[in-house]
């Protein structure tokens, strides 16, 4: 028994994107495997999402919205994509998050929903719970998939590569037919065994890319694992230069990746230097404090260099009484307290991190990318949406909208679809026989990291994107070569990954002369 078998859709990620297609796909009558790679489930972006989930109530306008987005994203949005965002995610929030999962978003004392507004948003139009949306979003739906007789769960399970009709058929045939994907190898961390799981249909929904970079907000398993994949298998990548950096994470030093929400902001926090004095009106008259987080990000390193400080501050205490402060920032007032640090009288000293890929797997309007049978979705997919820049609280949105709509989709087509055949698509080959030498991945990953923040982070430059490209097109040769000879673990398929994401980012960064959205070239 070597584990291998065949399912009708397998789902790589279980964040809301991945979640919210499972879901939608067994209300549909279809059977769905659902692969992920640590043993908790809910370990995710997902879960760490902060400040909340754009819906709007009835005083909201669809149009407006399409507006801010399309500002917000440079004028670089694919329109279409937005005006889907605009006008079905709200009635999603709704159906899913709201009458069929309960989540428990936060209300006012009058009972109605507690609507809040963000950066570069020009109304109220965000619902959150306290300040950890994403986990009771997350939790709400994993529950809901627990109760499923449909789907089945597969944790401690990273998907290596997609298994193609051109790649990987021993019917000569094929490779003159369109390229299409029918499962893929993956690792059981359990067994240290690689399974082949054939599938009629495959949804790539496996998150972002934070952990290339030095800094991040993004968990460990941000590492571009279903960007590298679907490139290898020779789908097409778009935007992959927009990589937005949030303007505040905690710089507290032993604490990592921990968000300061922007929500703060949207309460009325102010960014402040070393002596107290606010200095986003320099950087955005207009908006100040609640700028798109591109010109926030830059104006903090700005002033970081102007200073030669190591952070700038975001005081709180400015919000509400300490009572009113701690109840809507539950989560960071106790996170900050470890370090000694109130947030009802003390500035939180901040730094920009590496947050959210705007770019990804190109997919149209239902998930579907250019190989036949392979859909993404989520924080992987470039729609469009977003453009070369985020808007707050878009990104939970969007997972849940083309969540739903590649379940449409694929439910609309899987009954005509054939199951592939065990006989046509080899077993896995254990190639590598070298133990994997855990020393020489973490420092590759380290220099990746330090690579990746130093030339292709907030402010790139040509010779910096220049030396970036040489490094990583070596270090993607000898990782691949040590890839090859090694017996697969987690981590060396992140590090493979990891590698060849921080390349393909590289390189639009550097084909990309122009300063747009959050790619800025000096
Ligand atoms: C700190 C923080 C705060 C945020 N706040 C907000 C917010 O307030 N509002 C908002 O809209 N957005 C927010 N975002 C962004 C948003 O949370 C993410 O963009 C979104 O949750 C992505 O969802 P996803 O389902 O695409 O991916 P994820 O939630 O990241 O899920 C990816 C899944 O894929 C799995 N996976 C990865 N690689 C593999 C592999 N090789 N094999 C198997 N499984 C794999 C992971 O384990 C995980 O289950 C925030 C992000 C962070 C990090």
């Amino acid at each position: 028994m070597n584990g291998d078998f065949t399912t009708e859709v397998l789902v790589v990620g279980s964040g809301i994107a991945g979640a919210t297609a499972a879901l939608e796909l067994v209300r549909r009558g279809v059977q769905v495997t659902l692969v992920t790679r640590v043993q908790q489930p809910e370990e995710s972006n997902t879960y760490y999402a902060q400040g909340g989930i754009i819906a709007y109530g009835d005083s909201n306008s669809a149009d407006l919205l399409v507006t801010d987005i399309i500002k917000a994203g440079a004028n670089y949005n694919n329109r279409e994509a937005v005006e889907i965002l605009a006008t079905e995610g709200p009635g999603l929030v709704r159906r899913i998050l709201i009458d069929t999962l309960k989540v428990p978003f936060d209300r006012r004392p009058n009972g109605n929903l507690s609507w809040i507004k963000e950066g570069a948003h020009s109304e109220d139009r965000i619902l959150h719970v306290a300040d950890h949306t994403g986990r009771a979003i997350e939790i709400a739906l994993l529950q809901a998939i627990g109760k499923s007789k449909n789907v089945q769960v597969l944790t401690g399970h990273t998907a290596i590569d997609l298994i193609t009709t051109s790649h990987h058929s021993i019917d000569i045939q094929e490779r003159y037919a369109r390229r299409a994907c029918v499962g893929v190898y993956c690792y059981d961390r359990q067994s240290k065994s690689v399974k082949r799981i054939l599938a009629k249909t495959v949804i790539l929904a496996t998150g972002g890319v934070g952990q290339l970079f030095l800094r991040t907000s993004n968990p460990v398993g941000a590492r571009g694992d279903g960007l590298a994949m679907a490139y290898r298998a020779g789908g097409r990548v778009l935007n992959c230069e927009f990589v937005q950096f949030h303007p505040t994470t905690l710089h507290k030093p032993p604490s990592e990746n921990f968000l300061i929400s922007e929500a703060i902001r949207g309460a009325g926090g102010k960014l402040i230097d070393g002596n107290g004095e606010p200095f986003m009106h320099k950087y955005s008259p207009e908006w100040q404090d609640l700028a798109p987080r591109d010109i926030t990000a830059r104006g903090i390193h700005q002033e970081m260099l102007l200073h030669g400080a190591t952070n700038m501050y975001l005081d709180v205490s400015v919000v509400g009484t300490p009572a009113e402060i701690r109840r809507r920032f539950p989560d960071i007032h106790a996170f900050c307290q470890q370090y000694k640090i109130d947030i009802t009288c003390d500035p939180i000293p901040v730094v920009p991190a590496a947050h959210y890929f705007c770019g990804g797997i190109w997919v149209d309007t239902f998930g579907r990318t250019t190989i036949d049978n392979l859909f993404a979705i989520g924080e992987v997919a470039c729609t469009g949406v977003h453009g070369a820049n985020r808007i707050a609280s878009s990104a939970l949105l969007e997972g849940l909208v083309w969540g739903t709509r590649a379940a449409n989709q694929i439910s609309s087509v899987i009954d005509g679809l054939p199951e592939p055949s065990e006989r046509e698509y080899p077993e896995w080959q254990y190639t590598g026989d070298q133990i994997s030498d855990k020393a020489l991945i973490q420092q590759d990953m380290k220099t990746i990291r330090q690579l990746m923040w130093n030339y292709v982070g907030l402010v790139r430059t040509t010779s910096r994107l220049e030396r970036a490209l040489e490094e990583l097109n070596h270090l993607n040769t000898q990782i691949e070569r040590f890839y090859r000879h090694r017996v697969v673990t987690d981590e060396l398929i992140g590090l493979r990954n990891s590698a060849l994401s921080a390349l393909l980012i590289t390189r639009a960064a550097h084909a990309n002369r122009s300063s747009v959205g959050c790619h800025y070239r000096e």
